[in-house]
């Protein structure tokens, strides 16, 4: 019974998250607005009015190819875009994109035998839905399917229905790929007839990419063999017409400059504040936390007084950043488009399905600076895309190659970290301008906001969120560049500005600090936050222990401020042990003094136990300190302590999971297994609980 219930939580917990739920513009869906800022526009279909039913709407369009997608973080929805494409221009199918949230399936019994539905899911998190694909998902998975029809799975009531299925998924945890595999077994279950195999992703080796290109060819052969397709000599045929508009000038009301939503653009913006329409917060302090030259680690405060906006301790922020002038610049170059990053340009769907990512009309500077993601890995798909309009033959060729030759590509791009203007540049180094700019809106991804723990709590400080940011600075063994996260020199760049230090731009790359239409002068960063189930106890007796190594130690920054002031305060505490690791202690120790002050509020109830991997001979993890203080964090385990993780999920978190387990196993004379066992009980339970990227 106790398990339904916290179910139940989790399933709560799930739909309210799917309000916060955000993602890349899709170019193929339902038209929806995600600029205007009308909460009525949130929930696509369901609430303008448009159909809920995939059957009609392919009927009225013309359509005979559905691809949906379950996507978190815009990467499942990237493929499904890149998949409908493809099916268009190679195979003559007639697609259209559609977020799975906008459709009801109840009627996919329905489904006409000769259309195709595409699958494209991603697993989120412990096996879990993306927020977007959790109805559909509990409707296929749960005990008693009934369509509108009548029909129950009994009734073989998929027959009709081909699809074709990839899963998006991280090997680094248990439950990989879950979702497509439960989806494709219910499906094969109800009797729908698969095309090709149930393709899996797997970022978790970093192979997603290739995993994906690996699979769709075989799944095209079985598919134009199930619909009789012939594959034809495919030439470019652009998703978007986009226009140079002469008549309007940049300062026109109407151009969007960087703004994200046209409240924003007309100097209004109004809540409610959310994942489609975010808050220009001020930052009001911000600071270095590492003490050594070469590596940042940013404190910054960030006010959301005002903004009606709230946050419980444990929850994120999603950052909304601008690339670097340097990188803009480049991108600019590489496509000829420097004379002209200021004409204003209206970008238009061709097909009416399509949905235009970038709001529009806007500037070439503007997409580029502010909507489109260009400074990402880039894909040798895209890069192939690009060889009918190379300068010449010789980089044509070379294009080709890259296109053809996996391990070349790796070699000469992967390997080297090159955005997709680094990559161009090393390839030729005439301009590319004859590639079409739709195909550029349609090759890279929507600038996505970046989340970030909140390492403040909300019964201390209400209206401030803290951040803890390290800030992604990599220069590859042999390579020239810096490999340098968008984000987070981005929010270094802001901290320079406020702190007036005289070397704001150590590696040049110059942002647009006061943003679009000196919007974010006086240093503001655009904001939404994102409710999480990373909680505390609500009996702050109850003892906690917490792994955070690095900026993993963000949420329990929070939670150990929220405690100390309870205890301050003279409430009863319980246990609250913290293993920290990072290099030196004298050199990234985040907040080891303010950790002083808390010890002195919480007296012996705080324990921080560290973990320095170069102070000594032996490198020294968290992980090691655990089976170290085993005896301390099984008897906290018997008080119903709550164990939380946070941090790296490729690497650390696994393998306190492991420790952990061996740990209770060990102290309580177990056998392994068994130990695994009580710690997925936790998991389920929520007593064991992660916050891990
Ligand atoms: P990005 O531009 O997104 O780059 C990401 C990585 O890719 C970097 O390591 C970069 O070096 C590499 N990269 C960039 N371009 C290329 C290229 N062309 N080729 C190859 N590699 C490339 N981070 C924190 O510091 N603190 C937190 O508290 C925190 N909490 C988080 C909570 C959640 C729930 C999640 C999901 C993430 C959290 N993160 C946190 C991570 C954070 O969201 C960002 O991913 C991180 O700050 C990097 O963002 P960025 O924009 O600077 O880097």
């Amino acid at each position: 019974a106790q398990l339904d219930t916290l179910d139940l939580i989790v399933l709560v917990a799930l739909l309210v998250g799917s309000v916060a739920y955000f993602t890349k513009g899709t170019y193929w869906a339902i038209p929806k607005d995600p600029y205007a800022n009308s909460p009525a526009t949130l929930n696509g279909a369901a609430k303008s009015g448009k159909t809920r039913n995939i059957i009609e709407k392919m009927d009225e369009t013309g359509k005979n190819c559905v691809i949906f997608y379950g996507s978190q973080t815009g990467t499942a929805e990237d493929y499904a875009s890149r998949l409908a494409k493809e099916g268009s221009q190679r195979f003559g199918l007639k697609t259209m994109v559609a977020d799975i949230e906008d459709y009801d399936y109840e009627n996919l019994d329905q489904f006409p035998e000769d259309k195709v539905a595409f699958f494209v899911l991603a697993t989120y998190g412990e096996g879990e839905p993306t927020d977007n694909a959790v109805e559909f998902y509990q409707f296929f998975t749960g005990d008693d399917v009934a369509f509108e029809s009548g029909a129950t799975a009994e009734d073989s009531p998929l027959s009709s229905l081909k699809y074709v299925a990839f899963g998006l998924g991280n090997n680094t945890y248990e439950h990989y790929n879950a979702m497509v595999r439960r989806i494709d077994a219910a499906f094969t279950e109800m009797g729908a007839q698969r095309i090709g195999t149930a393709g899996e992703g797997d970022d978790g080796a970093g192979t997603m990419e290739e995993d994906f290109l690996a699979w769709k060819e075989p799944m095209w052969t079985a598919l134009s063999d199930a619909m009789g397709l012939q594959e034809r000599e495919t030439s470019y045929e652009p998703v978007f017409s986009v226009t140079e508009n002469e008549d309007k000038s940049p300062e026109d009301e109407s151009v969007y400059l960087g703004e994200p939503t046209s409240a924003h653009r007309a100097g209004q913006p109004k809540g409610p504040y959310s994942a489609h329409n975010p808050y220009i917060a001020p930052i009001v302090e911000s600071r270095e936390l590492f003490t050594v030259k070469d590596r940042n680690c940013l404190h910054m405060e960030i006010s959301i007084a005002g903004s009606n906006l709230s946050y419980q301790t444990g929850d994120h922020i999603a950052i909304w950043p601008t690339n670097a002038g340097a990188e803009v610049d480049r991108f600019l170059q590489v496509f000829g488009l420097e004379e002209k990053r200021h004409t204003v340009i209206d970008i238009k769907g061709i097909d009416v399905t399509a949905k235009v990512p970038i709001p529009t009309p806007t500037t070439y500077d503007a997409a580029i600076r502010y909507y489109m993601e260009v400074c990402a890995p880039v894909s040798r798909q895209f890069v192939s895309t690009l060889a009918p309009f190379a300068p010449d033959e010789d980089s044509k060729a070379e294009i080709v190659r890259l296109g053809n030759d996996k391990d070349y590509f790796h070699e000469k791009i992967a390997n080297q970290c090159f955005n997709i203007a680094q990559a161009l540049q090393a390839i030729s180094s005439k301009p590319f301008s004859a590639v079409p700019f739709s195909l550029l809106i349609e090759g890279l991804n929507k600038l996505q906001p970046r989340y970030y723990s909140i390492s403040s709590s909300s019964a201390v400080q209400k209206d401030k969120i803290s951040i803890t940011a390290v800030v992604e600075s990599v220069r590859l063994p042999g390579a020239s560049h810096f490999v340098k996260g968008v984000t987070t020199n981005y929010l270094l760049a802001l901290k320079q500005k406020q702190n007036g230090d005289p070397s704001p731009d150590p590696h040049g790359m110059t942002y647009a600090i006061k943003g679009p239409r000196n919007k974010y002068d006086g240093i503001h960063v655009p904001v939404h936050v994102r409710h999480s189930n990373f909680k505390l106890p609500s009996d702050p007796s109850k003892p906690i222990i917490m792994v955070g190594p690095g900026t993993g130690v963000a949420p329990f920054r929070g939670f150990i401020q929220e405690r100390a002031s309870l205890a301050a305060k003279g409430e009863k505490v319980g246990t609250t042990v913290l293993f920290f690791g990072c290099r030196k202690r004298d050199e990234d120790f985040l907040y080891q003094d303010e950790f002083k002050t808390y010890q002195e509020q919480m007296g012996d109830s705080l324990k921080i136990i560290t973990a320095f991997s170069r102070e000594g001979p032996n490198k020294v993890y968290v992980q090691h300190r655990l089976k170290e203080h085993a005896q301390l964090v099984s008897d906290l385990l018997k008080e119903k302590a709550n164990f939380y993780v946070c941090g790296d999920a490729a690497n650390m978190a696994r393998e306190v999971n492991i420790v952990l387990g061996s740990i209770i196993a060990e102290q309580r004379g177990m056998p392994s297994e068994k130990g695994e066992e009580m710690v997925k009980h936790m998991r389920s339970s929520g007593s064991y609980q992660e916050d891990v990227w």
